[in-house]
């Protein structure tokens, strides 16, 4: 398996934000008519209620937020969505968009399971129906592989707002499953971080002793400084108020290689920073102290960026020359937790 020089590895995307508003709307309207499963039309039917033309739904997916917590509710609207019965609809299509529009070789896609299972079930029935979840998504990628063959693999994201009880059945399930999980995750709004940063802390110690690959969502915003998590983590979601805040920290995370995964339009989207020219010392920082960047979309479907135009609008506004970018999109593959092939360098020709 060889990337091609066109190819780019997508390390960051959520299942929430990576189906188009669209698909989602098509897929409630679908249901409506379908009445083979009795909740999911009842679910829709509610959805179609509360949104009944399209463009009331896709608004209240993409529109701008001014913090992380606000932007974190669009997940709360798609998560019941893509239950069990869904998933093999909507991996699918993603994976078709991926393909088709941008040039993806590798995808990491990652959520959280406990999130798409029914609510009030024992530990045991959450556990095993968050097994059918990954096992559902990854059997939906193998067989659409066949017409988009993208590399795919998952990560599992915990929760900040969730009990150190399911966090740990959520890296448990990431544990019991490793064809199927490449890696663990943590997500949610700073303030629970503070609250439970010594669960969070005990849990990734958990996850290392287990031998699982790690990432989480840490320094995004101006208020997020978590240097006790920062340690556990292979790669770091974000990450881009190290450079940005606390660059006395860029020394650790180069000398323990951490990749940092940045998702330019997010900030915009997340009131963090307001022009691409904040951005351009987290790139120059971290290239000095030869901290790897890959670029990633995070929940493309809302923001309606794919992971190319990314690239392309950190280079019109000046953030990164091409040289740059090619630097970072091999850096993704190579930081990239399954990727099983070589790296086409043919761009550094440029
Ligand atoms: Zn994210």
């Amino acid at each position: 398996m060889t990337s091609t020089d066109r190819s780019y590895a997508e390390l960051h995307l959520h299942l929430g934000g990576a189906v188009l508003p669209r698909i989602l709307y098509s897929y409630l309207q679908r249901r409506k008519v379908d009445k083979s499963n009795d909740e999911a039309h009842k679910l829709a039917l509610s959805y179609l209620r509360k949104y009944p033309v399209y463009e009331k739904f896709e608004r209240k997916l993409t529109k701008p937020c001014d913090t992380l917590t606000k932007y974190l509710e669009a997940h709360k609207v798609v998560e019941p969505l893509q239950r069990q019965e869904a998933l093999a609809y909507f991996v699918y299509r993603l994976l078709r968009g991926a393909f088709t529009f941008e040039n993806i070789a590798y995808l990491e896609l990652r959520y959280n399971p406990y999130f798409r299972i029914p609510k009030g079930l024992s530990p045991n029935e959450a556990r095993a129906q968050m097994e059918e979840i990954v096992q559902t998504v990854a059997l939906a990628a193998r067989a659409a592989s066949k017409e988009f063959p993208i590399v795919f693999t998952q990560i599992l994201c915990m929760d900040s707002r969730l009990d150190k009880a399911t966090n740990q059945l959520i890296l448990e399930t990431a544990v019991e499953m490793p064809k199927e999980v490449c890696a663990i995750d943590l997500a949610g709004p700073d303030e629970a971080y503070r609250e439970n940063e010594d669960c969070i802390v005990e849990l990734y110690k958990l996850a290392k002793e287990k031998g699982l690959k790690t990432t989480g969502h840490c320094f995004e915003t101006g208020d997020a400084y978590f240097p006790r998590i920062l340690e556990f983590l292979d790669r770091i979601g974000h990450g881009i108020q190290i450079p940005l805040k606390y660059p006395k920290l860029l020394t650790q995370v180069a000398q323990r290689r951490q990749c940092l995964e940045v998702c330019p339009t997010t900030y915009f989207r997340t009131g963090t920073v307001k022009s691409y020219n904040e951005l351009k010392p987290v790139f120059g920082h971290c290239f000095d102290m030869g901290v790897d960047i890959a670029i990633c979309t995070d929940n493309s479907a809302f923001h309606g960026v794919r992971l190319p135009l990314e690239f392309e609008r950190l280079l019109t506004h000046g953030v990164l020359d091409f040289r740059q970018m090619e630097k970072c999109r091999e850096a993704a593959f190579r930081h990239a937790f399954r990727w099983p092939g070589q790296i086409d360098q043919r761009r550094s020709v440029i």
